[in-house]
């Protein structure tokens, strides 16, 4: 696609990213068949093709509106355009220059201004997330259902393995996980202490920034992956091989601390490394094979009625880090049938937070994957992620667990 800039951004990495991007675009229009919000509403413009085109008319100098920043807004930056584009478009870094700039020249005002803020502040704060989700928690009963469904019941991280291993890996407790769900950096401690991997914790580092990074906030992301390759440099320079990522959007995003730290000098080698040798759990352990095919022949046979198993994919998963059929492959080896789920590559309607800025294209969004997900008669789902999992399980009774959380179980059975 031929481009020509605006002055005020073409001289800038930004920019000459943008005019990269944009090039590569030959505006086939692919991308478009999978794209959930094309789906959902049939606008060009609520597709990736559409938004593609309203960012380079941004960049080239045309005044974006609030209606240019609502199609941009709708995005759920699920990726699964970038999965589908043969000409490997890198749709998501556009958008996010793009959405840095309408922000600029579109600012937000009233109460869309102040629940941005207020998601920008909470989330990302553990102690102070964690807290109000407490409290939440022991008022859950008599909370209204719409807020009960967002609080998970009061959970813990179940036995610590006391065994230390000469091989360590970093993992990040994250901002919303350790209050929410446990359990899953539980599950994983004693999975890979079984496999002789002894997991780790450095306790200074905190959210990973993609909050902060969704929410327009590229400077205070910035901050955050610098904070954590802080926390975790010690660490790595003691020894410990390297990273391993619980939630699929936190790994997603720690794989970009190289693209958002390029331009620092004291952070860039750093933050290289620490991409190179992050993994999400599922390659981790899929990489212990051979130790784990003996400990799953000693297990229990899974009972009856417990085996048909839906996994639902996170897009970070599946489009972001690419890693397809790995958990899934897990989990058969675990004794699970896995049910058909149609349009798999679609997103549950989670995405950060879409489910509180975008409620209603998120209820359809989780509605369609409720169906998809249940129409097997599973036992229960799996997923890798836990914005998925509290999302969908806010509107199903079937049990909605990490697949760590199943494969931990299973390996104690
Ligand atoms: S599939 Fe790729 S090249 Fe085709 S329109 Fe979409 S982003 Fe552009
Ligand atoms: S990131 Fe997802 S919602 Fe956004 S344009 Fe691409 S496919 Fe559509």
């Amino acid at each position: 696609m031929e481009t020509h800039l605006a002055d005020f951004i073409r001289d800038t990495t930004a920019g000459r990213e943008a005019e990269e991007i944009l090039r590569r675009c030959v505006h086939c229009g692919f991308c478009t068949a999978t794209c959930p919000t094309y789906q959902l509403l049939g606008d060009e413009l609520d597709g990736p093709r559409g938004r593609i085109y309203l960012i380079k008319q941004v960049l080239e100098g045309a005044q974006p509106t609030e209606k240019t920043r609502l199609h941009l807004d709708r995005c759920l930056s699920c990726r699964s355009c970038e999965s589908t584009c043969p000409s490997g478009v890198q749709y998501t870094r556009l958008l996010d220059i793009g959405r840095a700039v309408v922000e600029s020249k579109v600012p937000r005002k009233g109460g869309d201004a102040a629940m941005r803020g207020l998601l920008k502040t909470l989330l990302p704060r553990s102690r102070l997330f964690g807290a109000a989700m407490k409290l939440g928690q022991a008022v859950r009963l008599v909370l209204p259902p719409p807020l009960r469904a967002k609080v998970p019941p009061l959970s813990s991280a179940g036995p610590a393995p006391r065994g230390a291993h000469a091989r360590r890996l970093i993992a990040l407790a994250g901002c919303v996980q350790p209050s929410m769900y446990p359990n899953v950096n539980g599950a994983a401690r004693r999975v890979l202490d079984r496999l002789g991997i002894q997991m780790i914790e450095a306790p200074r580092a905190g959210c990973c920034g993609a909050v902060r990074l969704h929410l327009n906030d590229a400077e205070a992301a910035r901050d955050d992956a610098r904070r954590n390759i802080d926390a975790w440099w010690p660490l790595l320079e003691s020894g410990a091989e390297g990273l391993v990522m619980t939630a699929s959007g936190c790994g997603s995003h720690v794989l970009e601390y190289a693209h958002l730290l390029q331009d620092d000098p004291d952070y860039a080698v750093k933050a290289a490394r620490v991409v190179l040798t992050t993994r999400d759990v599922s390659e981790v352990v899929a990489a212990e094979a051979a130790g784990l095919a003996p400990l799953l022949q000693a297990c229990a046979a899974l009972p009856e009625g417990e085996r048909e198993l839906a996994f639902h994919s996170p897009c970070s998963l599946q489009h972001g880090l690419k890693i397809r059929g790995t958990v899934e492959s897990l989990l058969a080896a675990a004794g699970y049938a896995l049910t058909a789920v149609a349009d798999s590559h679609l997103c549950c309607g989670s995405a950060g937070t879409y489910s509180v800025l975008q409620p209603v294209l998120s209820k359809r969004l989780l509605s369609n994957k409720l169906a998809a997900l249940t129409a097997g008669a599973p036992a229960a789902i799996a997923s890798a992620n836990v914005g998925c999992m509290a999302h969908l399980q806010g509107a199903t009774a079937l049990p909605v667990k990490h697949w760590i959380e199943l494969l931990d179980a299973r390996l104690s059975s």
